[in-house]
Protein backbone atom coordinates (compact mmCIF):
# COMPACT_ATOMS: atom_id res chain seq x y z
CA UNK A 1 0.00 0.00 0.00
CA UNK A 2 1.31 3.79 -0.41
CA UNK A 3 0.17 6.97 0.54
CA UNK A 4 -2.79 8.25 -0.20
CA UNK A 5 -4.43 5.13 -1.36
CA UNK A 6 -8.09 4.36 0.03
CA UNK A 7 -8.87 1.78 2.23
CA UNK A 8 -12.09 0.51 3.56
CA UNK A 9 -13.07 -1.51 6.99
CA UNK A 10 -11.62 -4.42 6.87
CA UNK A 11 -8.99 -4.61 4.32
CA UNK A 12 -6.04 -6.18 4.67
CA UNK A 13 -2.80 -3.63 5.01
CA UNK A 14 -0.15 -5.66 6.28
CA UNK A 15 -0.08 -9.03 5.03
CA UNK A 16 2.03 -11.34 7.66
CA UNK A 17 4.98 -13.06 6.21
CA UNK A 18 6.73 -14.89 8.81
CA UNK A 19 5.26 -18.44 9.97
CA UNK A 20 4.82 -16.42 13.61
CA UNK A 21 3.58 -13.42 12.29
CA UNK A 22 -0.50 -11.97 11.86
CA UNK A 23 -2.35 -10.00 9.15
CA UNK A 24 -3.36 -6.02 10.43
CA UNK A 25 -6.65 -5.36 8.54
CA UNK A 26 -7.75 -1.69 8.22
CA UNK A 27 -9.70 -0.76 11.49
CA UNK A 28 -11.77 1.31 9.69
CA UNK A 29 -12.32 3.49 6.21
CA UNK A 30 -10.04 6.29 5.42
CA UNK A 31 -7.02 7.14 3.84
CA UNK A 32 -3.58 5.60 4.00
CA UNK A 33 -2.02 9.05 5.35
CA UNK A 34 1.88 7.54 6.10
CA UNK A 35 3.73 4.48 6.84
CA UNK A 36 6.15 6.04 9.67
CA UNK A 37 8.13 5.02 12.74
CA UNK A 38 5.38 6.47 15.57
CA UNK A 39 5.70 5.54 19.31
CA UNK A 40 4.01 2.12 20.33
CA UNK A 41 3.04 0.23 23.04
CA UNK A 42 6.35 -1.20 24.14
CA UNK A 43 8.16 -1.45 27.39
CA UNK A 44 11.58 0.48 25.48
CA UNK A 45 9.09 3.11 24.15
CA UNK A 46 10.75 3.11 20.92
CA UNK A 47 9.55 3.75 17.83
CA UNK A 48 8.33 0.95 15.16
CA UNK A 49 6.96 1.93 11.46
CA UNK A 50 3.26 2.49 11.25
CA UNK A 51 0.56 2.63 9.02
CA UNK A 52 -1.65 6.36 9.52
CA UNK A 53 -5.18 5.98 8.79
CA UNK A 54 -7.00 9.16 8.55
CA UNK A 55 -10.92 7.76 8.86
CA UNK A 56 -13.34 9.34 7.53
CA UNK A 57 -16.34 8.16 9.89
CA UNK A 58 -18.20 6.16 7.01
CA UNK A 59 -17.41 2.53 8.30
CA UNK A 60 -17.40 1.55 4.64
CA UNK A 61 -16.63 -2.41 4.76
CA UNK A 62 -14.04 -4.38 2.12
CA UNK A 63 -15.63 -7.19 0.58
CA UNK A 64 -15.27 -9.86 3.23
CA UNK A 65 -14.89 -13.62 2.55
CA UNK A 66 -18.27 -16.07 2.90
CA UNK A 67 -18.63 -17.62 6.40
CA UNK A 68 -17.74 -20.79 7.12
CA UNK A 69 -20.93 -22.05 8.85
CA UNK A 70 -20.21 -25.82 7.45
CA UNK A 71 -16.79 -25.71 9.57
CA UNK A 72 -17.39 -29.38 11.39
CA UNK A 73 -17.44 -30.65 7.62
CA UNK A 74 -14.42 -28.64 6.33
CA UNK A 75 -10.68 -30.02 6.35
CA UNK A 76 -9.45 -28.23 9.56
CA UNK A 77 -6.58 -26.53 7.47
CA UNK A 78 -9.14 -24.17 5.36
CA UNK A 79 -10.51 -23.40 8.67
CA UNK A 80 -7.25 -22.55 10.03
CA UNK A 81 -6.77 -20.39 6.57
CA UNK A 82 -9.70 -18.40 7.73
CA UNK A 83 -8.27 -18.00 11.35
CA UNK A 84 -4.91 -16.90 10.22
CA UNK A 85 -6.58 -14.47 7.15
CA UNK A 86 -8.08 -12.54 10.17
CA UNK A 87 -5.03 -11.85 11.51
CA UNK A 88 -6.44 -13.16 14.96
CA UNK A 89 -3.79 -13.56 18.07
CA UNK A 90 -3.95 -14.15 21.80
CA UNK A 91 -5.92 -11.75 23.41
CA UNK A 92 -4.66 -12.44 26.84
CA UNK A 93 -2.02 -10.18 26.14
CA UNK A 94 0.68 -11.87 24.97
CA UNK A 95 -0.72 -11.63 21.25
CA UNK A 96 0.51 -14.67 19.90
CA UNK A 97 -0.30 -15.63 16.53
CA UNK A 98 -3.78 -18.04 17.20
CA UNK A 99 -3.09 -20.18 13.80
CA UNK A 100 0.23 -21.27 15.12
CA UNK A 101 -1.23 -22.79 18.45
CA UNK A 102 -4.04 -23.91 16.86
CA UNK A 103 -1.59 -26.64 14.87
CA UNK A 104 0.56 -28.55 16.85
CA UNK A 105 1.45 -31.00 14.54
CA UNK A 106 0.69 -34.04 14.50
CA UNK A 107 3.05 -36.10 16.90
CA UNK A 108 0.91 -34.00 19.47
CA UNK A 109 -2.66 -34.85 19.86
CA UNK A 110 -4.48 -32.86 21.70
CA UNK A 111 -7.21 -34.16 24.03
CA UNK A 112 -8.37 -31.24 25.99
CA UNK A 113 -9.12 -27.23 24.82
CA UNK A 114 -8.84 -25.29 28.15
CA UNK A 115 -10.86 -21.46 27.73
CA UNK A 116 -9.04 -19.18 29.86
CA UNK A 117 -11.73 -16.61 31.39
CA UNK A 118 -9.58 -16.15 34.63
CA UNK A 119 -8.48 -12.39 34.15
CA UNK A 120 -5.10 -11.78 34.09
CA UNK A 121 -4.12 -9.34 36.78
CA UNK A 122 -6.10 -7.66 39.48
CA UNK A 123 -8.19 -4.70 38.06
CA UNK A 124 -8.51 -6.17 34.40
CA UNK A 125 -12.57 -6.79 33.83
CA UNK A 126 -12.38 -7.00 30.07
CA UNK A 127 -12.84 -11.29 29.77
CA UNK A 128 -15.39 -10.83 32.42
CA UNK A 129 -17.49 -8.09 30.22
CA UNK A 130 -17.31 -10.30 27.31
CA UNK A 131 -18.31 -13.56 28.91
CA UNK A 132 -21.29 -11.43 30.23
CA UNK A 133 -22.80 -9.92 26.98
CA UNK A 134 -21.29 -12.04 24.57
CA UNK A 135 -21.32 -16.07 26.12
CA UNK A 136 -22.88 -17.65 22.96
CA UNK A 137 -20.18 -15.96 20.77
CA UNK A 138 -17.40 -17.47 23.23
CA UNK A 139 -19.09 -20.69 22.95
CA UNK A 140 -19.43 -21.16 19.05
CA UNK A 141 -15.65 -19.83 18.98
CA UNK A 142 -14.98 -22.41 21.41
CA UNK A 143 -16.44 -24.79 19.33
CA UNK A 144 -14.26 -24.02 16.36
CA UNK A 145 -11.24 -24.35 18.32
CA UNK A 146 -12.35 -27.57 19.64
CA UNK A 147 -12.85 -28.85 15.96
CA UNK A 148 -9.23 -27.27 14.75
CA UNK A 149 -7.55 -29.18 17.46
CA UNK A 150 -9.05 -31.89 17.27
CA UNK A 151 -10.17 -32.21 21.14
CA UNK A 152 -12.55 -34.30 22.76
CA UNK A 153 -12.90 -32.09 26.07
CA UNK A 154 -12.81 -28.08 26.85
CA UNK A 155 -12.73 -26.46 30.41
CA UNK A 156 -13.85 -22.99 30.41
CA UNK A 157 -11.78 -21.55 33.56
CA UNK A 158 -13.41 -18.50 35.36
CA UNK A 159 -12.96 -16.90 38.60
CA UNK A 160 -15.37 -17.31 41.81
CA UNK A 161 -15.54 -13.76 41.34
CA UNK A 162 -17.85 -13.23 38.10
CA UNK A 163 -20.91 -14.39 39.31
CA UNK A 164 -22.68 -12.74 36.43
CA UNK A 165 -20.55 -13.78 33.52
CA UNK A 166 -20.61 -17.24 35.39
CA UNK A 167 -24.65 -17.24 34.68
CA UNK A 168 -24.31 -16.32 31.26
CA UNK A 169 -21.30 -18.97 30.09
CA UNK A 170 -24.18 -21.51 32.24
CA UNK A 171 -27.38 -20.23 29.96
CA UNK A 172 -25.18 -20.11 26.43
CA UNK A 173 -23.99 -23.88 27.51
CA UNK A 174 -27.15 -24.49 28.51
CA UNK A 175 -28.38 -24.54 24.58
CA UNK A 176 -26.75 -27.21 24.17
CA UNK A 177 -24.18 -26.44 20.95
CA UNK A 178 -21.52 -27.34 22.20
CA UNK A 179 -21.88 -30.28 24.43
CA UNK A 180 -17.89 -31.02 25.38
CA UNK A 181 -17.55 -28.17 26.92
CA UNK A 182 -17.53 -27.72 30.84
CA UNK A 183 -17.12 -24.45 33.07
CA UNK A 184 -15.19 -24.91 36.16
CA UNK A 185 -15.30 -22.16 39.08
CA UNK A 186 -11.56 -21.38 40.36
CA UNK A 187 -10.64 -18.95 42.96
CA UNK A 188 -9.53 -15.76 42.99
CA UNK A 189 -6.00 -15.76 43.48
CA UNK A 190 -3.66 -13.94 41.36
CA UNK A 191 -2.23 -15.22 39.06
CA UNK A 192 -4.26 -17.97 38.34
CA UNK A 193 -5.03 -16.26 35.12
CA UNK A 194 -1.44 -17.27 33.52
CA UNK A 195 -1.50 -20.55 31.36
CA UNK A 196 0.33 -22.98 33.18
CA UNK A 197 -1.39 -21.58 36.74
CA UNK A 198 -4.96 -22.41 34.98
CA UNK A 199 -3.93 -25.42 33.22
CA UNK A 200 -2.36 -26.88 36.75
CA UNK A 201 -5.53 -25.97 38.93
CA UNK A 202 -7.82 -26.96 36.28
CA UNK A 203 -6.35 -30.67 35.56
CA UNK A 204 -3.94 -31.23 38.22
CA UNK A 205 -0.77 -31.17 35.86
CA UNK A 206 2.12 -29.72 35.65
CA UNK A 207 3.43 -28.14 32.09
CA UNK A 208 6.85 -29.89 32.02
CA UNK A 209 9.91 -27.08 32.61
CA UNK A 210 10.81 -25.42 29.55
CA UNK A 211 7.62 -27.10 27.81
CA UNK A 212 4.26 -26.34 26.39
CA UNK A 213 0.59 -27.27 27.43
CA UNK A 214 0.89 -29.24 24.15
CA UNK A 215 3.20 -31.64 25.57
CA UNK A 216 0.65 -32.81 27.70
CA UNK A 217 -2.41 -33.03 24.91
CA UNK A 218 -3.73 -29.34 26.36
CA UNK A 219 -3.82 -25.79 24.38
CA UNK A 220 -4.96 -22.78 26.38
CA UNK A 221 -6.49 -20.02 24.33
CA UNK A 222 -7.81 -16.94 26.08
CA UNK A 223 -12.08 -16.46 25.71
CA UNK A 224 -11.71 -13.20 23.77
CA UNK A 225 -9.71 -15.09 21.35
CA UNK A 226 -12.36 -17.57 21.36
CA UNK A 227 -14.96 -14.72 20.31
CA UNK A 228 -12.77 -13.41 17.32
CA UNK A 229 -12.17 -17.21 15.91
CA UNK A 230 -16.20 -16.87 15.78
CA UNK A 231 -16.58 -13.42 14.08
CA UNK A 232 -13.60 -14.82 11.51
CA UNK A 233 -16.00 -18.45 10.94
CA UNK A 234 -18.81 -17.77 11.08
CA UNK A 235 -19.00 -14.19 9.94
CA UNK A 236 -15.87 -13.86 7.24
CA UNK A 237 -14.92 -11.03 10.02
CA UNK A 238 -11.34 -10.04 10.80
CA UNK A 239 -9.97 -9.27 14.19
CA UNK A 240 -10.44 -5.29 14.16
CA UNK A 241 -11.24 -4.38 17.51
CA UNK A 242 -11.32 -5.59 21.39
CA UNK A 243 -12.61 -4.89 24.78
CA UNK A 244 -10.62 -2.85 26.86
CA UNK A 245 -10.55 -1.79 30.40
CA UNK A 246 -9.56 1.74 30.99
CA UNK A 247 -9.34 1.76 35.11
CA UNK A 248 -7.66 3.68 37.89
CA UNK A 249 -8.31 6.41 40.24
CA UNK A 250 -6.46 8.60 37.45
CA UNK A 251 -9.28 8.29 35.27
CA UNK A 252 -12.43 9.94 35.72
CA UNK A 253 -14.99 7.48 34.99
CA UNK A 254 -13.51 3.78 35.02
CA UNK A 255 -15.20 1.34 32.50
CA UNK A 256 -14.62 -1.41 29.77
CA UNK A 257 -14.75 -0.15 25.93
CA UNK A 258 -14.47 -1.47 22.84
CA UNK A 259 -12.23 0.05 20.75
CA UNK A 260 -10.72 -0.12 17.47
CA UNK A 261 -7.07 -1.72 17.01
CA UNK A 262 -4.78 1.50 16.41
CA UNK A 263 -7.36 3.89 18.40
CA UNK A 264 -4.58 6.40 20.51
CA UNK A 265 -4.77 5.80 24.66
CA UNK A 266 -5.71 9.87 24.85
CA UNK A 267 -8.75 8.44 23.03
CA UNK A 268 -9.83 5.85 25.44
CA UNK A 269 -8.98 8.35 28.50
CA UNK A 270 -10.77 10.33 26.55
CA UNK A 271 -13.74 8.36 26.50
CA UNK A 272 -13.30 7.50 29.86
CA UNK A 273 -13.95 11.11 31.15
CA UNK A 274 -10.27 12.37 30.73
CA UNK A 275 -7.66 12.33 33.48
CA UNK A 276 -7.88 13.15 37.31
CA UNK A 277 -5.60 14.87 39.39
CA UNK A 278 -4.27 11.82 40.64
CA UNK A 279 -3.26 10.52 37.72
CA UNK A 280 0.93 9.96 38.04
CA UNK A 281 1.60 7.02 35.93
CA UNK A 282 -0.03 5.44 32.69
CA UNK A 283 0.17 1.87 32.63
CA UNK A 284 -0.38 -0.74 29.69
CA UNK A 285 -1.36 -3.98 31.31
CA UNK A 286 -1.89 -4.44 35.13
CA UNK A 287 -0.46 -3.49 38.03
CA UNK A 288 1.77 -6.34 38.45
CA UNK A 289 2.90 -6.91 34.81
CA UNK A 290 2.16 -4.22 32.77
CA UNK A 291 4.30 -1.71 31.98
CA UNK A 292 4.56 2.57 31.88
CA UNK A 293 3.61 4.54 29.00
CA UNK A 294 5.96 7.09 27.08
CA UNK A 295 3.00 8.30 25.60
CA UNK A 296 -0.94 8.48 25.18
CA UNK A 297 -0.30 8.61 21.91
CA UNK A 298 0.30 4.85 21.36
CA UNK A 299 -1.75 3.17 19.21
CA UNK A 300 -3.89 0.14 21.06
CA UNK A 301 -3.31 -2.98 19.88
CA UNK A 302 -4.54 -6.84 19.57
CA UNK A 303 -3.22 -7.93 23.07
CA UNK A 304 -4.05 -4.50 24.91
CA UNK A 305 -6.18 -5.81 27.18
CA UNK A 306 -6.28 -2.81 30.43
CA UNK A 307 -5.01 1.08 30.51
CA UNK A 308 -4.28 1.76 33.80
CA UNK A 309 -4.12 5.38 34.49
CA UNK A 310 -2.67 4.88 38.11
CA UNK A 311 -2.37 7.39 40.76
CA UNK A 312 0.90 7.33 43.01
CA UNK A 313 -0.88 4.97 45.63
CA UNK A 314 -1.77 2.73 43.24
CA UNK A 315 1.91 2.39 41.71
CA UNK A 316 4.31 3.76 44.16
CA UNK A 317 7.65 4.83 43.36
CA UNK A 318 9.31 1.84 45.18
CA UNK A 319 12.42 3.91 45.78
CA UNK A 320 15.88 2.80 45.08
CA UNK A 321 17.09 -0.48 45.56
CA UNK A 322 18.61 -2.00 48.58
CA UNK A 323 21.20 -5.06 48.89
CA UNK A 324 19.03 -8.64 49.12
CA UNK A 325 19.11 -9.46 52.53
CA UNK A 326 18.24 -13.06 52.12
CA UNK A 327 14.73 -13.54 53.70
CA UNK A 328 13.45 -15.65 50.98
CA UNK A 329 10.02 -13.86 50.81
CA UNK A 330 10.77 -13.86 46.93
CA UNK A 331 10.73 -17.58 46.87
CA UNK A 332 7.63 -17.77 48.69
CA UNK A 333 5.45 -16.41 46.63
CA UNK A 334 6.66 -17.46 42.95
CA UNK A 335 3.95 -19.30 41.71
CA UNK A 336 6.25 -21.16 39.36
CA UNK A 337 8.30 -22.35 42.53
CA UNK A 338 11.39 -20.77 41.27
CA UNK A 339 14.31 -19.36 43.23
CA UNK A 340 13.99 -15.35 41.91
CA UNK A 341 17.02 -14.48 44.71
CA UNK A 342 19.53 -16.96 42.86
CA UNK A 343 18.13 -15.69 39.43
CA UNK A 344 18.38 -12.10 40.15
CA UNK A 345 22.24 -12.60 41.70
CA UNK A 346 23.33 -14.82 38.07
CA UNK A 347 20.99 -11.51 35.86
CA UNK A 348 22.81 -8.95 37.38
CA UNK A 349 25.98 -10.74 36.39
CA UNK A 350 24.77 -11.21 33.14
CA UNK A 351 25.85 -15.20 33.80
CA UNK A 352 23.12 -16.37 31.13
CA UNK A 353 24.13 -19.82 31.33
CA UNK A 354 24.34 -20.10 34.62
CA UNK A 355 20.79 -18.25 35.33
CA UNK A 356 19.59 -21.24 32.56
CA UNK A 357 20.10 -24.13 35.34
CA UNK A 358 16.86 -22.04 37.37
CA UNK A 359 14.77 -22.19 34.52
CA UNK A 360 14.67 -18.86 33.72
CA UNK A 361 12.12 -19.08 30.88
CA UNK A 362 9.65 -20.61 33.63
CA UNK A 363 9.32 -17.21 34.97
CA UNK A 364 5.98 -16.22 33.86
CA UNK A 365 7.09 -12.46 35.11
CA UNK A 366 4.15 -12.24 37.10
CA UNK A 367 5.50 -9.33 39.42
CA UNK A 368 4.83 -11.14 42.70
CA UNK A 369 8.49 -11.27 43.69
CA UNK A 370 9.37 -7.60 42.65
CA UNK A 371 6.05 -6.60 44.88
CA UNK A 372 7.11 -8.96 47.88
CA UNK A 373 10.93 -7.89 48.22
CA UNK A 374 11.40 -5.67 51.22
CA UNK A 375 14.97 -4.41 49.42
CA UNK A 376 12.66 -2.97 46.79
CA UNK A 377 14.95 -4.96 43.81
CA UNK A 378 12.87 -4.63 40.87
CA UNK A 379 13.40 -8.63 40.27
CA UNK A 380 11.34 -8.91 36.97
CA UNK A 381 13.15 -6.73 35.49
CA UNK A 382 16.09 -8.50 35.93
CA UNK A 383 14.58 -11.70 35.01
CA UNK A 384 12.87 -9.51 31.31
CA UNK A 385 16.08 -8.22 30.95
CA UNK A 386 18.04 -11.76 31.13
CA UNK A 387 15.42 -13.08 29.01
CA UNK A 388 16.04 -10.92 25.87
CA UNK A 389 19.85 -11.27 26.02
CA UNK A 390 19.26 -14.70 26.05
CA UNK A 391 17.04 -14.10 23.19
CA UNK A 392 19.57 -11.78 21.57
CA UNK A 393 22.32 -14.42 22.20
CA UNK A 394 20.72 -17.16 20.22
CA UNK A 395 19.81 -14.95 17.37
CA UNK A 396 23.36 -14.32 16.87
CA UNK A 397 23.96 -17.96 17.42
CA UNK A 398 22.23 -19.03 14.85
CA UNK A 399 23.21 -16.13 12.04
CA UNK A 400 26.51 -17.51 13.03
CA UNK A 401 25.52 -20.86 12.26
CA UNK A 402 23.90 -20.24 9.49
CA UNK A 403 26.36 -18.33 8.21
CA UNK A 404 29.00 -21.45 9.16
CA UNK A 405 26.92 -23.83 7.03
CA UNK A 406 26.96 -21.91 4.05
CA UNK A 407 30.91 -21.11 3.79
CA UNK A 408 31.39 -24.82 4.34
CA UNK A 409 28.36 -25.82 1.78
CA UNK A 410 30.51 -23.34 -0.74
CA UNK A 411 33.91 -25.02 -0.11
CA UNK A 412 32.69 -28.54 -0.65
CA UNK A 413 31.12 -27.15 -3.92
CA UNK A 414 34.27 -25.59 -5.10
CA UNK A 415 36.16 -28.86 -4.23
CA UNK A 416 33.63 -31.06 -5.97
CA UNK A 417 34.07 -28.44 -9.31
CA UNK A 418 37.94 -28.67 -9.10
CA UNK A 419 37.92 -32.87 -8.30
CA UNK A 420 35.26 -32.78 -12.04
CA UNK A 421 37.58 -30.46 -13.87
CA UNK A 422 41.04 -32.45 -12.63
CA UNK A 423 38.93 -35.70 -14.31
CA UNK A 424 38.34 -34.37 -17.16
CA UNK A 425 41.77 -33.85 -18.24
CA UNK A 426 42.94 -37.03 -16.81
CA UNK A 427 40.47 -38.62 -19.53
CA UNK A 428 41.52 -36.48 -22.38
CA UNK A 429 45.45 -37.26 -21.74
CA UNK A 430 44.10 -40.86 -22.07
CA UNK A 431 42.26 -40.62 -24.97
CA UNK A 432 44.66 -39.04 -27.02
CA UNK A 433 47.76 -41.20 -25.99
CA UNK A 434 45.66 -44.35 -26.82
CA UNK A 435 46.66 -45.52 -30.68
CA UNK A 436 44.20 -45.00 -33.56
CA UNK A 437 42.13 -48.02 -34.45
CA UNK A 438 43.43 -49.15 -38.16
CA UNK A 439 40.40 -48.90 -39.97
CA UNK A 440 36.89 -49.08 -38.10
CA UNK A 441 35.21 -52.37 -39.54
CA UNK A 442 31.93 -52.80 -40.73
CA UNK A 443 29.26 -51.35 -38.30
CA UNK A 444 31.49 -51.23 -35.53
CA UNK A 445 30.16 -48.29 -32.90
CA UNK A 446 33.17 -46.00 -32.78
CA UNK A 447 32.85 -42.46 -30.30
CA UNK A 448 32.64 -39.99 -33.04
CA UNK A 449 35.26 -37.66 -31.94
CA UNK A 450 37.55 -40.46 -31.80
CA UNK A 451 36.76 -41.17 -35.46
CA UNK A 452 37.36 -37.61 -36.47
CA UNK A 453 40.61 -37.40 -34.61
CA UNK A 454 41.35 -40.95 -36.16
CA UNK A 455 40.99 -38.97 -39.83
CA UNK A 456 42.72 -36.12 -39.14
CA UNK A 457 46.17 -37.90 -38.75
CA UNK A 458 45.08 -40.13 -41.50
CA UNK A 459 45.10 -37.38 -43.71
CA UNK A 460 47.85 -35.75 -42.29
CA UNK A 461 49.96 -39.05 -42.60
CA UNK A 462 49.00 -39.26 -46.61
CA UNK A 463 49.79 -35.57 -47.62
CA UNK A 464 53.17 -35.90 -45.51
CA UNK A 465 53.93 -39.13 -47.56
CA UNK A 466 52.91 -37.44 -51.32
CA UNK A 467 55.75 -34.64 -50.60
CA UNK A 468 58.25 -37.40 -49.59
CA UNK A 469 60.67 -38.25 -52.35
CA UNK A 470 59.96 -41.69 -52.99
CA UNK A 471 62.89 -44.48 -52.83
CA UNK A 472 63.69 -46.16 -56.34
CA UNK A 473 63.85 -49.40 -54.81
CA UNK A 474 59.83 -48.68 -54.35
CA UNK A 475 59.72 -48.45 -58.69
CA UNK A 476 58.59 -51.34 -60.77
CA UNK A 477 60.39 -52.58 -63.80
CA UNK A 478 57.93 -51.20 -66.39
CA UNK A 479 57.92 -47.62 -64.19
CA UNK A 480 62.03 -47.45 -63.86
CA UNK A 481 62.00 -48.51 -67.89
CA UNK A 482 59.88 -45.30 -68.95
CA UNK A 483 62.07 -43.27 -66.59
CA UNK A 484 65.01 -44.60 -68.24
CA UNK A 485 63.11 -43.60 -71.82
CA UNK A 486 62.43 -40.23 -70.76
CA UNK A 487 66.00 -39.41 -69.55
CA UNK A 488 67.34 -40.82 -72.67
CA UNK A 489 64.87 -38.24 -74.74
CA UNK A 490 66.70 -35.24 -72.30
CA UNK A 491 70.38 -35.81 -72.81
CA UNK A 492 69.93 -36.75 -76.69
CA UNK A 493 67.72 -33.19 -77.20
CA UNK A 494 70.73 -31.47 -75.00
CA UNK A 495 73.41 -32.72 -77.47
CA UNK A 496 71.25 -31.27 -80.71
CA UNK A 497 70.71 -27.93 -78.69
CA UNK A 498 74.17 -27.85 -78.25
CA UNK A 499 75.75 -28.40 -81.90
CA UNK A 500 72.95 -25.71 -83.74
CA UNK A 501 73.18 -22.88 -80.75
CA UNK A 502 75.61 -19.93 -82.99
CA UNK A 503 78.44 -18.67 -80.96
CA UNK A 504 79.17 -14.63 -80.42
CA UNK A 505 81.55 -14.45 -83.01
CA UNK A 506 79.64 -16.73 -85.79
S1 LIG B 1 12.68 -10.99 48.57
FE1 LIG B 1 14.28 -9.57 47.97
S2 LIG B 1 15.54 -9.38 49.78
FE2 LIG B 1 14.30 -11.19 50.07
S3 LIG B 1 15.57 -12.86 49.25
FE3 LIG B 1 14.27 -12.19 47.60
S4 LIG B 1 15.54 -10.71 46.53
FE4 LIG B 1 16.46 -10.96 48.53
S1 LIG C 1 8.16 -12.89 38.27
FE1 LIG C 1 9.07 -13.64 40.13
S2 LIG C 1 7.40 -14.59 41.24
FE2 LIG C 1 6.69 -14.36 39.13
S3 LIG C 1 7.23 -16.29 38.15
FE3 LIG C 1 8.94 -14.92 37.82
S4 LIG C 1 10.33 -15.36 39.46
FE4 LIG C 1 8.37 -16.21 40.05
Amino acid sequence: MKPGERVLKGQLIAKAEGYVSANLHAPSSGTLTAIEERPVAHPSCLSAPCLVIETDGQERWAELPPPLDDFLNRDPDEVRARIRWAGIVGMGGAAFPSAVKLNPGPDRPIHTLILNAAECEPYITCDDLLLRERAARVVAGGRVLQHLLGARHCLIGIEANKAAAVAAMDAALAEGHFPEAEMVVIPTRYPSGGEKQLIRILTGKQVPSGGLPAELGMVCHNVATAAAAADAVLEGRPLLSRIVTVTGEGVASPQNLECLCGTPAAELIRQAGGYTEKVARLILGGPMMGFALGSDEVPMTKGANCLLAASAAEAPDPGPARPCIRCGECARVCPANLLPQQMYWHARAKDLDKIQDYHLFDCIECGCCSHVCPAHIPLVQYFRFAKTETWAREQEKQKADLARQRHEARQSRLERLEQERKARLRRRKEDLSTPTPAEPSGETEQDPKKAAIAAALKRAAAKKAATQPRNVSDLTPEQQRKIDEVEARRRAARKVTAKTEPTEQG
